[in-house]
Protein backbone atom coordinates (compact mmCIF):
# COMPACT_ATOMS: atom_id res chain seq x y z
CA UNK A 1 0.00 0.00 0.00
CA UNK A 2 1.36 3.18 -1.07
CA UNK A 3 -0.34 5.38 1.14
CA UNK A 4 -1.95 7.62 -1.36
CA UNK A 5 -4.84 9.88 -1.37
CA UNK A 6 -6.82 9.57 -4.26
CA UNK A 7 -8.49 13.21 -4.37
CA UNK A 8 -4.96 14.22 -3.71
CA UNK A 9 -4.09 13.91 -7.76
CA UNK A 10 -2.91 16.32 -10.38
CA UNK A 11 -6.06 16.91 -11.79
CA UNK A 12 -7.36 18.43 -8.15
CA UNK A 13 -4.44 20.49 -8.22
CA UNK A 14 -5.35 23.90 -9.42
CA UNK A 15 -2.33 25.17 -11.22
CA UNK A 16 -1.44 29.24 -10.63
CA UNK A 17 1.33 31.42 -10.23
CA UNK A 18 2.02 30.63 -6.61
CA UNK A 19 2.59 26.86 -7.97
CA UNK A 20 3.62 26.77 -11.09
CA UNK A 21 7.08 25.74 -10.70
CA UNK A 22 6.76 23.16 -8.09
CA UNK A 23 3.88 21.89 -10.10
CA UNK A 24 5.77 21.42 -13.35
CA UNK A 25 8.95 20.33 -11.49
CA UNK A 26 6.00 17.58 -10.03
CA UNK A 27 5.07 16.45 -13.36
CA UNK A 28 8.70 16.23 -14.80
CA UNK A 29 9.26 13.61 -12.00
CA UNK A 30 6.34 11.73 -11.88
CA UNK A 31 6.76 11.32 -15.62
CA UNK A 32 10.71 10.35 -15.23
CA UNK A 33 10.96 9.42 -11.55
CA UNK A 34 14.56 9.16 -10.85
CA UNK A 35 15.30 10.26 -13.64
CA UNK A 36 15.42 14.03 -14.11
CA UNK A 37 17.74 16.21 -12.21
CA UNK A 38 15.17 16.81 -9.47
CA UNK A 39 16.31 14.31 -7.13
CA UNK A 40 15.24 14.96 -4.49
CA UNK A 41 12.51 17.14 -5.34
CA UNK A 42 12.02 18.93 -1.84
CA UNK A 43 8.29 20.97 -2.03
CA UNK A 44 8.53 23.93 0.85
CA UNK A 45 5.60 26.43 1.83
CA UNK A 46 3.46 27.38 4.70
CA UNK A 47 0.90 25.66 6.28
CA UNK A 48 -2.30 25.25 3.97
CA UNK A 49 -0.88 26.02 0.83
CA UNK A 50 -1.11 22.16 -1.46
CA UNK A 51 2.73 20.45 0.12
CA UNK A 52 1.24 17.63 0.58
CA UNK A 53 -1.40 17.48 -1.78
CA UNK A 54 1.34 17.93 -4.34
CA UNK A 55 3.05 15.01 -3.29
CA UNK A 56 0.31 13.19 -3.32
CA UNK A 57 -0.08 14.20 -7.04
CA UNK A 58 3.37 12.83 -7.89
CA UNK A 59 3.11 9.39 -6.20
CA UNK A 60 -0.48 9.03 -7.66
CA UNK A 61 0.58 10.25 -11.16
CA UNK A 62 3.70 7.28 -10.98
CA UNK A 63 1.58 4.55 -9.97
CA UNK A 64 -0.86 5.29 -12.94
CA UNK A 65 1.98 5.13 -15.21
CA UNK A 66 3.63 2.17 -14.07
CA UNK A 67 1.69 0.32 -11.90
CA UNK A 68 4.56 -1.94 -10.52
CA UNK A 69 6.66 0.62 -9.17
CA UNK A 70 6.91 1.01 -5.59
CA UNK A 71 5.72 3.83 -4.28
CA UNK A 72 5.54 4.89 -0.54
CA UNK A 73 3.86 8.12 0.76
CA UNK A 74 4.69 8.47 4.69
CA UNK A 75 4.68 11.32 7.19
CA UNK A 76 7.85 12.18 9.04
CA UNK A 77 6.58 11.56 12.16
CA UNK A 78 5.20 8.50 11.62
CA UNK A 79 8.96 7.56 9.76
CA UNK A 80 10.25 8.97 13.32
CA UNK A 81 8.13 6.72 15.21
CA UNK A 82 8.45 3.43 13.10
CA UNK A 83 12.47 3.89 14.28
CA UNK A 84 12.13 4.01 17.57
CA UNK A 85 9.80 0.72 17.68
CA UNK A 86 12.36 -0.66 15.57
CA UNK A 87 15.39 0.64 17.98
CA UNK A 88 13.14 -0.99 20.93
CA UNK A 89 12.51 -4.01 19.19
CA UNK A 90 15.87 -4.68 17.64
CA UNK A 91 14.50 -4.44 13.94
CA UNK A 92 16.31 -1.77 12.52
CA UNK A 93 17.87 -3.63 9.66
CA UNK A 94 14.20 -4.54 8.11
CA UNK A 95 13.17 -0.99 8.34
CA UNK A 96 16.17 -0.28 6.80
CA UNK A 97 15.86 -2.35 4.40
CA UNK A 98 12.10 -1.75 4.23
CA UNK A 99 12.40 1.62 2.56
CA UNK A 100 15.65 1.17 0.54
CA UNK A 101 13.31 -1.40 -1.58
CA UNK A 102 11.39 1.48 -3.11
CA UNK A 103 11.39 3.11 -5.84
CA UNK A 104 9.65 6.15 -4.96
CA UNK A 105 9.81 7.54 -1.86
CA UNK A 106 7.99 10.55 -0.74
CA UNK A 107 8.63 11.91 3.05
CA UNK A 108 6.24 14.73 4.10
CA UNK A 109 7.35 17.59 6.37
CA UNK A 110 10.77 16.70 6.88
CA UNK A 111 10.90 19.77 9.32
CA UNK A 112 10.35 17.17 12.02
CA UNK A 113 13.68 15.41 11.63
CA UNK A 114 15.09 18.43 13.02
CA UNK A 115 16.88 18.23 16.71
CA UNK A 116 16.29 14.22 15.76
CA UNK A 117 19.91 12.67 15.56
CA UNK A 118 19.34 9.03 15.25
CA UNK A 119 16.64 9.47 13.25
CA UNK A 120 18.25 11.73 10.40
CA UNK A 121 21.23 9.07 10.66
CA UNK A 122 19.28 6.51 9.11
CA UNK A 123 17.12 8.49 6.47
CA UNK A 124 20.64 9.89 5.98
CA UNK A 125 21.69 5.95 4.79
CA UNK A 126 17.91 5.71 3.07
CA UNK A 127 18.84 8.44 1.28
CA UNK A 128 22.03 7.81 -0.14
CA UNK A 129 20.72 4.37 -1.16
CA UNK A 130 18.06 5.15 -2.68
CA UNK A 131 19.41 7.97 -4.50
CA UNK A 132 22.66 5.78 -5.43
CA UNK A 133 20.46 3.42 -7.22
CA UNK A 134 17.84 5.99 -9.35
CA UNK A 135 15.30 5.78 -7.13
CA UNK A 136 12.86 9.03 -6.79
CA UNK A 137 13.06 10.86 -3.18
CA UNK A 138 10.23 13.43 -2.59
CA UNK A 139 10.10 15.76 0.38
CA UNK A 140 7.95 18.51 1.68
CA UNK A 141 9.38 21.08 4.34
CA UNK A 142 7.82 24.57 5.77
CA UNK A 143 11.06 25.85 5.08
CA UNK A 144 13.79 25.70 2.16
CA UNK A 145 17.20 23.63 3.51
CA UNK A 146 18.87 27.28 4.12
CA UNK A 147 16.76 27.54 6.45
CA UNK A 148 16.25 24.69 8.82
CA UNK A 149 17.49 24.54 12.07
CA UNK A 150 18.27 21.39 13.72
CA UNK A 151 19.44 19.56 10.71
CA UNK A 152 22.44 17.50 10.45
CA UNK A 153 24.69 19.49 7.63
CA UNK A 154 25.56 15.99 4.97
CA UNK A 155 21.74 15.71 5.25
CA UNK A 156 20.93 19.37 4.53
CA UNK A 157 23.53 19.34 1.30
CA UNK A 158 21.96 16.48 -0.13
CA UNK A 159 18.36 18.18 0.19
CA UNK A 160 20.24 21.02 -2.30
CA UNK A 161 21.29 18.09 -4.94
CA UNK A 162 17.98 18.31 -6.59
CA UNK A 163 15.48 21.25 -6.51
CA UNK A 164 13.69 23.01 -4.06
CA UNK A 165 10.34 24.63 -5.16
CA UNK A 166 8.13 26.48 -3.26
CA UNK A 167 4.29 27.21 -3.06
CA UNK A 168 3.01 30.85 -2.34
CA UNK A 169 -0.13 31.80 -1.01
CA UNK A 170 -2.68 31.68 -4.12
CA UNK A 171 -3.86 34.93 -5.69
CA UNK A 172 -7.47 35.25 -5.66
CA UNK A 173 -8.52 34.02 -8.98
CA UNK A 174 -6.74 30.87 -8.16
CA UNK A 175 -8.57 30.86 -4.50
CA UNK A 176 -11.33 31.08 -6.69
CA UNK A 177 -10.91 28.51 -9.09
CA UNK A 178 -9.80 25.77 -6.19
CA UNK A 179 -13.24 26.05 -4.40
CA UNK A 180 -15.49 25.97 -7.45
CA UNK A 181 -13.35 22.83 -8.53
CA UNK A 182 -14.17 21.27 -4.51
CA UNK A 183 -17.29 22.61 -5.11
CA UNK A 184 -17.56 21.17 -8.34
CA UNK A 185 -16.08 17.86 -7.01
CA UNK A 186 -19.32 17.07 -4.63
CA UNK A 187 -21.82 18.66 -6.46
CA UNK A 188 -22.26 21.83 -4.75
CA UNK A 189 -23.70 25.14 -6.12
CA UNK A 190 -23.29 28.56 -4.35
CA UNK A 191 -24.09 32.07 -5.66
CA UNK A 192 -20.67 33.23 -7.41
CA UNK A 193 -21.14 36.08 -4.94
CA UNK A 194 -20.96 34.04 -2.18
CA UNK A 195 -17.92 31.99 -3.37
CA UNK A 196 -15.70 35.34 -4.01
CA UNK A 197 -16.75 36.59 -0.84
CA UNK A 198 -14.83 33.30 0.90
CA UNK A 199 -11.74 33.90 -1.48
CA UNK A 200 -11.54 37.51 -0.84
CA UNK A 201 -11.71 36.78 3.32
CA UNK A 202 -9.42 33.91 3.56
CA UNK A 203 -6.21 34.20 1.86
CA UNK A 204 -3.33 32.37 3.30
CA UNK A 205 -4.48 29.15 4.02
CA UNK A 206 -6.07 27.24 1.41
CA UNK A 207 -6.97 24.74 4.03
CA UNK A 208 -8.69 27.07 5.82
CA UNK A 209 -10.26 28.45 3.00
CA UNK A 210 -11.91 25.07 2.32
CA UNK A 211 -13.06 24.69 6.21
CA UNK A 212 -14.74 28.14 5.94
CA UNK A 213 -17.14 26.45 2.64
CA UNK A 214 -17.74 23.38 4.85
CA UNK A 215 -19.37 25.11 7.55
CA UNK A 216 -20.91 27.57 5.63
CA UNK A 217 -22.57 24.36 4.13
CA UNK A 218 -23.13 23.07 7.43
CA UNK A 219 -24.89 25.95 9.05
CA UNK A 220 -26.62 26.09 6.03
CA UNK A 221 -28.62 22.88 6.31
CA UNK A 222 -28.54 22.85 9.94
CA UNK A 223 -30.65 25.85 9.46
CA UNK A 224 -32.33 24.67 6.32
CA UNK A 225 -31.57 28.18 4.71
CA UNK A 226 -30.56 29.54 1.13
CA UNK A 227 -26.79 30.55 1.22
CA UNK A 228 -26.74 34.25 0.38
CA UNK A 229 -23.73 36.68 0.79
CA UNK A 230 -25.35 38.02 3.87
CA UNK A 231 -25.48 34.82 5.64
CA UNK A 232 -22.06 33.31 4.32
CA UNK A 233 -21.05 37.25 5.50
CA UNK A 234 -22.04 36.65 9.28
CA UNK A 235 -20.58 32.96 9.07
CA UNK A 236 -17.25 33.72 7.71
CA UNK A 237 -16.44 37.05 9.49
CA UNK A 238 -17.19 34.83 13.07
CA UNK A 239 -15.01 32.10 11.37
CA UNK A 240 -12.12 34.29 10.73
CA UNK A 241 -12.15 36.03 14.17
CA UNK A 242 -10.84 32.69 15.21
CA UNK A 243 -8.37 32.20 12.96
CA UNK A 244 -6.01 35.38 13.27
CA UNK A 245 -6.42 37.27 9.95
CA UNK A 246 -4.78 39.87 8.26
CA UNK A 247 -6.56 41.65 5.37
CA UNK A 248 -5.07 41.17 1.67
CA UNK A 249 -3.73 42.94 -1.00
CA UNK A 250 -6.33 41.73 -3.19
CA UNK A 251 -9.06 42.87 -0.75
CA UNK A 252 -7.58 46.20 0.01
CA UNK A 253 -7.67 46.48 -3.88
CA UNK A 254 -10.76 45.49 -4.39
CA UNK A 255 -12.52 48.18 -1.45
CA UNK A 256 -10.35 50.99 -2.78
CA UNK A 257 -11.29 50.73 -6.11
CA UNK A 258 -15.34 50.13 -5.44
CA UNK A 259 -14.38 53.36 -3.04
CA UNK A 260 -13.03 55.64 -6.18
CA UNK A 261 -15.44 53.46 -8.87
CA UNK A 262 -12.32 52.58 -10.66
CA UNK A 263 -11.82 48.62 -12.53
CA UNK A 264 -9.28 46.50 -10.48
CA UNK A 265 -8.19 45.29 -13.78
CA UNK A 266 -7.00 48.76 -13.57
CA UNK A 267 -5.21 49.22 -10.52
CA UNK A 268 -3.18 46.35 -11.15
CA UNK A 269 -2.08 47.51 -14.78
CA UNK A 270 0.52 49.67 -15.63
CA UNK A 271 -1.30 52.78 -16.63
CA UNK A 272 -0.57 56.11 -15.22
CA UNK A 273 -3.70 57.85 -15.81
CA UNK A 274 -3.69 59.99 -12.69
CA UNK A 275 -6.95 58.86 -10.90
CA UNK A 276 -5.96 55.37 -11.16
CA UNK A 277 -2.12 56.49 -9.86
CA UNK A 278 -3.50 58.42 -6.80
CA UNK A 279 -6.00 55.00 -5.94
CA UNK A 280 -3.12 52.64 -6.49
CA UNK A 281 -1.18 54.72 -4.32
CA UNK A 282 -3.86 54.25 -1.56
CA UNK A 283 -3.63 50.26 -2.13
CA UNK A 284 -0.07 49.98 -1.25
CA UNK A 285 -0.56 52.36 1.29
CA UNK A 286 -3.07 50.48 3.01
CA UNK A 287 -1.36 47.25 1.95
CA UNK A 288 1.81 48.41 4.20
CA UNK A 289 0.34 49.44 6.31
CA UNK A 290 -2.51 46.63 6.97
CA UNK A 291 -0.66 43.31 5.75
CA UNK A 292 2.94 41.48 6.45
CA UNK A 293 3.74 41.69 2.51
CA UNK A 294 7.06 43.44 1.90
CA UNK A 295 7.24 45.74 -0.32
CA UNK A 296 8.24 43.68 -3.73
CA UNK A 297 5.15 41.61 -3.13
CA UNK A 298 2.82 44.98 -2.70
CA UNK A 299 4.45 46.33 -5.89
CA UNK A 300 4.29 43.21 -7.79
CA UNK A 301 0.29 43.30 -6.70
CA UNK A 302 0.16 46.58 -7.87
CA UNK A 303 0.70 46.69 -11.42
CA UNK A 304 4.32 45.09 -11.32
CA UNK A 305 6.08 48.25 -9.58
CA UNK A 306 9.25 47.83 -7.48
CA UNK A 307 9.81 48.57 -3.59
CA UNK A 308 11.15 51.76 -4.07
CA UNK A 309 8.02 52.76 -5.81
CA UNK A 310 5.84 51.44 -3.18
CA UNK A 311 7.48 53.07 -0.14
CA UNK A 312 7.11 56.56 -2.45
CA UNK A 313 3.24 55.89 -3.00
CA UNK A 314 3.12 55.72 1.19
CA UNK A 315 5.37 58.50 1.38
CA UNK A 316 3.12 60.54 -0.98
CA UNK A 317 -0.24 59.35 0.92
CA UNK A 318 1.39 60.59 4.05
CA UNK A 319 2.16 63.66 3.05
CA UNK A 320 -1.17 64.08 1.30
CA UNK A 321 -3.22 63.13 4.35
CA UNK A 322 -1.35 65.84 6.53
CA UNK A 323 -1.93 69.05 3.59
CA UNK A 324 -5.20 67.67 1.82
CA UNK A 325 -8.25 67.52 4.16
CA UNK A 326 -10.64 66.04 1.99
CA UNK A 327 -8.02 63.43 1.32
CA UNK A 328 -7.75 63.04 4.57
CA UNK A 329 -10.96 61.94 5.13
CA UNK A 330 -11.19 59.48 1.86
CA UNK A 331 -8.37 57.69 3.70
CA UNK A 332 -10.09 57.55 7.29
CA UNK A 333 -13.24 56.08 5.41
CA UNK A 334 -11.76 53.62 3.33
CA UNK A 335 -9.47 52.23 6.54
CA UNK A 336 -12.95 52.31 8.59
CA UNK A 337 -14.26 50.35 5.72
CA UNK A 338 -10.87 47.80 5.32
CA UNK A 339 -11.07 46.90 9.06
CA UNK A 340 -14.51 45.78 9.58
CA UNK A 341 -14.58 43.84 6.56
P1 LIG B 1 0.05 21.61 3.31
O1 LIG B 1 0.51 20.19 3.25
O2 LIG B 1 0.96 22.55 2.57
O3 LIG B 1 -0.21 22.10 4.71
P2 LIG B 1 -2.28 20.57 1.97
O4 LIG B 1 -1.61 19.88 0.83
O5 LIG B 1 -2.77 19.72 3.08
O6 LIG B 1 -1.33 21.72 2.55
O7 LIG B 1 -3.46 21.45 1.36
C1 LIG B 1 -4.51 21.97 2.15
C2 LIG B 1 -5.81 21.87 1.38
O8 LIG B 1 -5.77 22.75 0.28
C3 LIG B 1 -6.05 20.48 0.81
O9 LIG B 1 -7.41 20.18 0.93
C4 LIG B 1 -5.66 20.62 -0.64
O10 LIG B 1 -6.40 19.74 -1.47
C5 LIG B 1 -6.01 22.05 -0.93
N1 LIG B 1 -5.15 22.63 -1.97
C6 LIG B 1 -3.93 23.18 -1.80
N2 LIG B 1 -3.43 23.63 -2.96
C7 LIG B 1 -4.36 23.35 -3.90
C8 LIG B 1 -4.44 23.58 -5.31
N3 LIG B 1 -3.46 24.20 -5.98
N4 LIG B 1 -5.56 23.16 -5.94
C9 LIG B 1 -6.56 22.57 -5.27
N5 LIG B 1 -6.55 22.33 -3.96
C10 LIG B 1 -5.47 22.72 -3.26
MG1 LIG C 1 0.90 18.82 4.76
Amino acid sequence: DSNLNPAYSFENFIEGDCNRLARSAGYAVANKPGGTAFNPLLIYGGVGLGKTHLAHAIGIEIKNNNPNKTVLYVGSEKFAHQFIDALKNNTTNDFIHFYQMMDVLIIDDVQFFSGKERTQDVFFHIFNHLHQNGKQIILTSDKPPVEMQGMEQRLLSRFKWGLSADLQAPDLETRIAILEKKMYGNGIELPSEVVEYLAYSINTNIREMEGALTSLLAQASLNKKAITLDLAKSMIDKFVKNTAREVSIDYIQKVVCDYFDLPIELLKSKTRKREVVQARQIAMYFAKKMTKSSLANIGAHCGGKDHATVLHACRTVNNLSETDKQFKVYLEDLEKKLSIQ
